[in-house]
């Protein structure tokens, strides 16, 4: 006899390119030479003073409990940081250091989500909010995120999209899969919009927002006073500061909401790494130098990346104007984007990520994260032009 979780756990995902980062480690291990643009994480170390800061905090004997909100420096830290970036003024009260960006999204989407509410999400998109949508048992609604519109929200459809079961809409901006990036008029009209939808709650997931390029400007959806009562931001270290294994990240909530969060936390992990709270403070209040080197180096890729996909026979790619990923269109490979993702993979040793693991507007796509070296980078791509070359004379 075996003992079964809940049948909620019947309904709840997952991320594929945790499954395709074990594949290419198989292979690998198998003395296969895979090069991985599957994950999406920073190819770079954390920055040398962040880490000097964590082992300091280690000496200095900062090895207990923090308060489950986060240390006070470091929320304050976080007020400043957003204040100087976006001149935004934050309340420290109101933000809590959480362990990684994602449990911003899980804290969010479990207060929000329940049977017969709906909850809307980008897709193609961040996997982890449907499946944790579908997990509380409420409707998951997507939000077509279309290529013709530069992978960015529309204002328009979004609303329309908007009913009186609605309970919360996730905005994503620069995004992940497609780097698409929703400029601020479109913003400004989908704000203007959600105005009039008061009972609706808004997550901004803005992890991405210091990784934008041809200059852009983050628009940050904390600074639309109309909206500012029900919004709430998710951000974070990991993919700015090359700090995605440390699991720091941090929300900023409505007065109202920040009890319930608190006792998420309280309930589930307590409180984040102490050492680590140190360190994402030296991030925010040490040189910013390192996030500079590493959005020009993410830069170099990006045109590297675009120019060779689009030399491929089949594939064309527009231009991401954030984050570290490319989402080219491969309908006219003759492939679905799932076997090809996977054909890319086994036979020519470069791992993507298909599309439709983001959603089903995600058919006919796959993702490939630039946060290689642009050796890789060039090598994977002569790698993907020889394989669709040669499936293309076999079949002709
Ligand atoms: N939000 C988006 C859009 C992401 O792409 C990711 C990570 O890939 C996260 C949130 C989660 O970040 P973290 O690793 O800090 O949990």
């Amino acid at each position: 006899m075996t003992v079964e979780p809940v049948s909620a756990f019947a309904r709840i995902g997952e991320e594929n390119a945790f499954a395709v980062l074990a594949r290419a480690n198989t292979l690998a291990a198998q003395g296969r030479d895979i090069i991985n643009l599957g994950i999406g994480q920073p190819d770079f170390s954390t920055p040398g003073h962040i880490v000097e800061a964590a082992i300091k905090a280690l000496r200095d004997g900062h090895h207990g409990y923090t308060a489950a909100t986060g240390i006070q420096p470091l929320r304050e830290g976080v007020a400043a940081d957003l204040d100087r970036r976006f001149g935004v003024s934050v309340n420290p009260d109101n933000v809590l250091i959480v362990p990684g960006g994602k449990v911003t999204m899980f804290m969010a989407i479990l207060m929000f989500g329940e049977p017969g509410g709906e909850i809307m999400y980008p897709d193609p998109g961040f996997p982890i909010y449907r499946s944790m949508i579908e997990f509380t048992g409420a409707t998951p609604i997507p939000v077509p995120i279309r290529e013709e519109n530069g992978f960015a929200f529309s204002a328009d459809e979004t609303l329309a999209l908007i009913t009186p079961k609605t309970r919360l809409i996730i905005i994503n901006s620069p995004a992940n899969p497609t780097g698409g990036v929703t400029p601020k008029a479109e913003v400004d009209k989908l704000v203007a919009g959600l105005a009039k939808h008061p009972h609706v709650a808004i997550m901004s997931d803005e992890i991405y927002d210091q990784m934008l390029y041809d200059g852009e400007k983050h628009v940050c959806l904390l600074s639309y006073p109309e909206i500012r009562d029900r919004t709430i931001l998710l951000n974070g270290w990991s993919k700015t500061y090359a700090m995605t294994g440390w699991r720091m990240g941090y929300s900023v909530w409505p007065s109202n909401l920040l009890d319930a969060a608190r006792k998420l936390a309280v309930n589930s992990y307590s409180c984040v790494n102490a050492p680590a709270q140190w360190a994402g403070l030296a991030a925010l209040t040490g040189p910013q130098d390192a996030v500079a080197m590493m959005g020009a180096e993410f830069d170099r890729r990006r045109k590297a990346v675009v120019a060779g996909l689009n030399a491929l026979p089949g594939v064309s790619c527009i231009t991401p104007k954030g984050a570290f990923y490319a989402f080219p269109n491969v309908s006219q490979t003759g492939w679905k984007a799932k076997p090809l993702a996977s054909a890319l993979l086994e036979d020519a040793g470069v791992a993507t990520i298909g599309g439709p693991d983001f959603g089903v507007f995600g058919e006919g796509y796959i993702r490939l994260s630039y946060a290689n070296s642009l050796e890789n980078i060039e090598k994977a791509l002569q790698r993907m032009g020889d394989f669709l070359n040669r499936k293309n004379a076999a079949r002709a």
